[in-house]
């Protein structure tokens, strides 16, 4: 069976993307973290075109890769130049990686047009730039950029520069559809072209997803004949971004069932170490990877997967690291708060009053505004104080929260005063933020921090509100929605009142709570 290479290039293509930026100590994070997964190739960027990227090579050939191969970005030389005296290639050579990926153009509208140059001077350019780096001992993937617009309008020319590369020894002709419009029906009749002519070379693919078809074009190249997928691996990369490694990969090794790299029981974790250094948040509804990914909602799903669980799922979570996550709503009814109680108390039997308590009182909250489908962290509290296993590790005495028009400054606009008790000791203090909730956030954790210096990890990741549309004779409530991390602890509380305030202090003594709970067991509570 034949092997499917695969190559990363988030650090170049995904540094393109909006909004990212990496430092270097993230660029040697993200080395690590698809060295540890498994691709082959990893893209480190363009050794010659900052002081940061300079510094980067210099340290990545400390770090002890298991598998994956370097490789350095650049262009064929200049026009009229030869490699040797072309700043760009000698900056490539002295990046010291085994692997180089050189670009050229295989469109004659960009080499006359954009490049400013003869056809042939760009075959030149292709032929002598390959030759080079072959001479210096290096593996060669050869990017034709273009291929695929450059085809459809002169394709005699566009199998000319593959040529160019091939005979100067390239050992990769990776084909790039750089605009991102081709569709797979397309790509897969090119593809298999070019594997025809050039029956003996590997032959690679490089979409972005410009009409959203990066990963489905990836694939039928793969069945057209290519060997090699490059793309990033939580798909960033400029405009719509690049085929996504996180949806290829398992594709090919669970739907097409290929060989290639990529240990997917790892696929999850990975993925969300990517995207915590991008500082994305994860789409939740991402496949494979995203937490709705395996999330089922309505009792009749709930109840199959509970029975059998390819009934209504694809492949099962834990192939690719995932969970399945029942979500909770009035109309999935008993079943799914059943499989939530099974987790926290699962010597509960399932007729048993405490259960139906839970179920009762889990009713009663959604019909007051409450949602638990992600807000387990609130469920699992309002659990244990059914079941008589919650310990209060701190008493509210009272708050005040007030904002100020105009703001002194921006950071200024609001502040909170508060005071709680833990045991019989009383602590009071009194913080400014940048609203009232993140005063109140501030004041609460500065006087717990006193009690439990634990909660210095904890931090306040995402907060949501919605507003409740009332009904008759009701004044309209809001919502409140608290995501915490502790960098490797996620969890979501809930809070529900007719004051935003009331609501979001609900949410925020519910997450400290049950962190401390977590992490002190029930045991050592006071
Ligand atoms: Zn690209």
């Amino acid at each position: 069976m034949k092997r499917i290479e695969i190559f990363d290039s988030m650090l170049r293509d995904g540094a393109q993307g909006e909004g990212v930026a990496f430092s270097v100590i993230d660029k040697l994070n993200i080395v690590k973290a698809l060295d540890a997964f498994g691709v082959d190739y990893i893209e480190a960027g363009n050794p010659g075109s900052n002081p940061k990227d300079i510094e980067f090579f210099q340290l990545v050939h400390d770090l002890k890769l298991k598998h994956a191969k370097l490789c350095a970005f650049g262009s064929t030389c200049r026009k009229g130049k030869v490699p040797q005296e072309d700043s760009n290639v000698l900056s490539l050579i002295d990046a010291h990686t085994d692997v180089v990926a050189i670009f050229g153009k295989t469109w004659d509208l960009h080499v006359l047009k954009v490049l400013n140059t003869t056809l042939e001077e760009n075959l030149r350019l292709v032929r002598d730039t390959v030759a080079y780096f072959k001479q210096a001992g290096k593996e060669v993937i050869f990017d034709a950029e273009h291929f695929f617009d450059g085809y459809k309008a002169n394709a005699d020319y566009a199998m000319q520069v593959l040529q160019a590369a091939d005979e100067a020894g390239a050992d990769v002709l990776c084909l790039c559809d750089t605009n991102g419009g081709a569709t797979p029906e397309h790509i897969h009749d090119m593809v298999a072209k070019v594997c025809k002519a050039f029956s003996k070379q590997r032959v690679g693919i490089h979409c972005h997803n410009d009409i959203g078809c990066a990963v489905a074009s990836s694939m039928s190249a793969v069945e057209a004949g290519a060997v090699q997928v490059q793309g990033t691996f939580i798909g960033i990369g400029e405009r719509c971004g690049n085929a996504d490694l996180s949806t290829l990969v398992p594709n090919l090794q669970l739907k097409m069932g290929l060989k290639c790299a990529g240990e997917l029981t790892m696929l999850r974790d990975t993925a969300s170490k990517l995207s915590e250094i991008c500082n994305k948040r994860l789409d939740r509804n991402k496949p494979y990877v995203g937490e709705s990914a395996f999330a089922h909602k309505g009792g009749m799903h709930i109840d199959g997967v509970a029975k059998v669980s390819r009934s209504f799922e694809h492949v099962p979570p834990e192939s690719v690291g995932n969970a399945r996550r029942f979500l909770m709503s009035e109309v999935s009814g008993r079943t799914t708060v059943l499989a939530k109680i099974a987790a926290i108390a699962p010597e509960l039997s399932k007729d048993s009053p405490e259960v139906a308590q839970i179920v009762q009182t889990t009713k009663e909250m959604e019909h007051n505004g409450y949602q638990y489908e992600s807000a387990d962290a609130s469920f699992e509290l309002m659990a244990l104080k059914i079941l008589g296993r919650y310990h209060q590790h701190f008493k509210l005495g009272m708050y005040r929260t007030s904002g100020e028009f105009p703001h002194p400054d921006e950071n200024q606009s609001a502040s909170a005063m508060l005071s709680v008790t833990v045991g019989d000791q009383q602590e009071t203090t009194a913080t400014i933020g940048n609203g009232p909730v993140h005063a109140l956030d501030t004041a609460l954790r500065k006087a717990l921090k006193v009690f439990y210096p634990q909660l210095n990890k904890v931090r306040l990741v995402d907060y949501k509100v919605r507003v409740l549309t009332g009904k008759a004779a009701t004044a309209s409530r809001v919502r409140v929605l608290i995501e915490s991390s502790d960098g490797e602890l996620d969890w979501t509380t809930t809070g529900v009142s007719t004051d935003i305030i009331a609501a979001s202090w609900e949410a925020l003594s519910d997450s400290i709570e049950y962190y401390l709970h977590q992490k002190e067991g029930s045991s050592s509570c006071q």
